[in-house]
């Protein structure tokens, strides 16, 4: 085999070496390097005191000194350096109560949370895999580094990180480490939706979002996010679909935005789409009925899901910005288009010009996690409407007050008075031009508003 790390990762290994002191890459980009994927970061651990860490670079910031953690400047670059440590007594699942320093690289693999994210590396040396961390990647299993049940009471968020991981790699969970996840889901209690938060996107993110299935097979969904566990246990009998609600939601989410590799959106885009393609359905549980043909429907859905949509996102302490997004998306994924350039227009006007690329692409998964003999002709509508839209766009056809030929103040100019009745004028003038465009001129409009 054959490694290399990055010239400037090198040159602070090798400069701590010179001052007599033990240096390593550490940890996940270690794994990566083994993988041959792109490390997200280079993670240096060294047997130096940050003290000692400081006065050999010039450039460095403390960023968490209390933890051993200096952050060295090289160029643009920069790199976190630090120091060998032991985690002390976790007092409540997740902030040990105090970190003490060793010498012992041992003692620092020791406290790492998997095996194969517990190997050390520099080029003189080689591996330093004390726990079967190589092996474990080559045969692609997430295993804890000594008791699984411990390490999960010392710190639950490793729970999580267990399931991303094996989202991320397609790994899969070694038994021990299976058993005393299931045993010890109740402790995810005591960790902070933030934390929450940046695993459930990382495993939805990646190219086993399927893993959530795993989530809630083992009990976790039923901690963090109880209302997937009602999803999954919704059957839909109904010609569109042939699956739960939560296995058509697990594929949703699997089919929107492509594989990672894809690129065709961006890592933010992705981030809207998925966690929308998983809240999407959210209240169908609540809203089940069965007609008279005998098929389950889900009057209302779209908008109570939006609503419990926007509390779970709230809960995780998502910013505003993702909130309004996936509720807007959540809110309409369900509306049917009518394929005229009117009706087309009538369907920006309500859904918003800045959603609807989006909204084709949720609409795209949707459609495609459901009843496969039913959904061919489906596609094909749904290209239709894109392709409606888009000329829309191409002929700058107005569909909002924002785009229309006047606005209040030229209303006011004509002897209207700021109130309901110009408010009313304006979405009457709107409603002319989106069913006919070429009534969008000042001249014709302000003619209108007059009669
Ligand atoms: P990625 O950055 O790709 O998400 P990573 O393995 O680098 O994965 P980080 O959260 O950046 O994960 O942490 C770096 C290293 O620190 C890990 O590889 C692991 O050795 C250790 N680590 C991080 N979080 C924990 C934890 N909760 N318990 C034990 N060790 C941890
Ligand atoms: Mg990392």
């Amino acid at each position: 085999m054959n490694f290399s790390i990055p010239v400037k990762v090198n040159t602070i290994i090798d400069e701590l070496m010179k001052h007599g002191h033990e240096a390593y890459a550490v940890g996940g980009c270690v794994r990566d390097m083994v993988l041959g994927r792109e490390p997200e970061d280079w993670d240096i651990t060294t047997s130096a005191t940050p003290w000692e860490v400081k006065k050999i670079f010039r450039r460095t910031v403390d960023t968490g000194i209390q933890h051993g953690t200096v952050t060295v400047m090289s160029d643009k670059d920069h790199f976190e350096v630090t120091t060998y440590r032991l985690d002390g007594v976790y007092e409540d699942n997740r902030h040990p109560k105090e970190v003490s320093f060793t010498s012992s690289l041992t003692e620092d693999l020791k406290r790492r949370d998997f095996t194969i994210n517990a190997m050390a590396y520099n080029e003189k040396e080689g591996f330093v895999d004390l726990f079967g961390g190589l092996e474990d990647l080559n045969k692609g299993i997430i295993r804890c580094v000594g008791s699984a049940a411990e390490r999960f009471d010392e710190d639950a968020l490793r729970i999580l990180r267990a399931i991303r991981f094996s989202a991320q790699l397609g790994f899969t969970i070694e038994e021990e480490t299976q058993n005393a996840i299931r045993e010890k889901t109740d402790r995810l209690n005591n960790i902070s939706a933030e934390r929450i938060r940046v695993e459930l996107t990382k495993l939805i993110l990646s190219d086993h979002p399927d893993r959530l299935r795993t989530l809630y097979e083992f009990g976790i969904t039923g901690v963090i996010l109880p209302e997937f566990d009602r999803m999954m246990e919704t059957p839909q009998k109904n010609i569109h679909h042939i699956f739960t609600v939560g296995e058509h939601t697990i594929r949703t989410v699997e089919e929107v935005a492509g594989a990672l590799r894809d690129n065709s959106f961006t890592i933010a885009q992705r981030t809207l789409l998925r966690w929308t393609m998983l809240l999407h359905d959210i209240e169908k549980p609540a809203t089940i009925s069965v007609g008279k043909d005998g098929q389950n429907h889900f009057y209302g859905h779209p908008e109570k899901g939006a609503v419990t949509a926007k509390n779970i996102l709230k809960r995780l302490k998502f910013d505003n910005d993702t909130l309004d997004t996936v509720t807007h998306l959540v809110r309409w994924h369900d509306y049917r288009y009518i394929l005229s350039p009117a009706d087309m227009r009538r369907a920006a006007a309500k859904i918003g010009k800045d959603y609807m690329e989006l909204m084709f692409e949720v609409n795209r998964a949707d459609t495609i996690a459901k009843n496969p003999a039913n959904t061919t002709g489906e596609l094909e509508k749904l290209e239709l409407a894109r392709r409606l839209y888009r000329e829309i766009l191409v002929k700058q056809e107005c569909v909002s007050l924002k785009e229309l030929a006047v606005n209040g103040k030229d209303l006011i100019e004509i002897g209207y008075k700021p109130g309901r009745e110009l408010g009313e004028t304006l979405n009457r003038l709107l409603e002319a031009v989106i069913e006919n465009p070429q009534l969008n001129e000042k001249e014709t409009l302000l003619a209108k508003a007059r009669a």
